[in-house]
């Protein structure tokens, strides 16, 4: 087998936060969390030509893939005040348990169509096309249940995070809290940038004053050299 390459494949991977805001629905409390997300994007350059322009469409693809991520996300973020995890949290999550169900449903679906193909079970069913059928739907039933099951059982206000972990829970801040930060940070960088100015203020009065004190010195030898070359000359007349 001979292989061909056929061009280059670049894959950019860019990741991002983004700032939630949540109103809770038990104690009304506006507060915010930070949701971080991820993005990729492919492009190819053909024979590998354009190759800048393939790198630049994965970049694209990657960027847009990660604003549309920011856009949807949604986690775990109890309220502050009152700890509730919001209904909105919660569907969004036992949906991601049902999605991870049916990925795993398809992923199964090959061996237990090879098993069913090759004769497993054949005593109890010997058409080939019952077996296959019998087979799909058993995996898909028993893949639905678990995953409805998972769903069911995630009920953070309940204390129950399972299947997910205290790690899917962002820390969360109120709106009050959050602004009096930002403004304190606000204040720090001020302070800083404030800071660095005077020293650069600072460091260069110094060197002004140094610059001046040079300057001083060869005036000094210039005019000594002037004074010395004016007496050699009144000597020599
Ligand atoms: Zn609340």
């Amino acid at each position: 087998m001979v292989l061909i390459p056929i061009g280059t494949s670049y894959t950019a991977q860019l990741e991002g936060s983004s700032l939630k805001e949540v109103c809770c629905e038990q104690c009304r409390c506006e507060y915010v969390y930070v949701a971080a997300r991820s993005g990729s994007g492919h492009g190819l350059a053909p024979l590998f030509m354009f190759q800048e322009a393939a790198e630049s469409s994965a970049e694209k693809a990657a960027y847009q893939r990660l604003q549309k991520e920011l856009a949807k996300a949604v986690d775990i973020a109890p309220c502050p005040r009152c700890s509730r995890v919001q209904g909105f949290m919660i569907r969004a999550k036992r949906l991601k348990i049902m999605q991870g169900a049916a990925v795993t449903a398809f992923v199964f679906l090959a061996p237990v169509l090879l098993f069913a193909a090759f004769g497993v079970g054949k005593s109890v069913l010997p058409d080939t096309l019952s077996r296959v059928a019998v087979g799909v739907l058993f995996e898909a039933g028993l893949v639905a249940a678990i995953g409805g099951a998972l769903a069911f059982l995630f009920n953070p206000n309940a204390g129950r995070l399972f299947p997910f972990t205290r790690k899917a829970i962002q820390p969360t801040m109120t709106v009050e809290d959050f602004q009096a930060h930002q403004e304190s940070e606000h204040q720090r960088e001020q302070q800083e940038l404030a800071e660095r100015a005077e020293q650069i203020r600072q460091n260069q009065e110094k060197m002004e004053a140094e610059n001046a004190a040079k300057r001083e010195r060869a005036k000094a030898r210039k005019e000594e050299e002037a004074r010395k070359l004016a007496e050699r000359a009144k000597r020599s007349i």
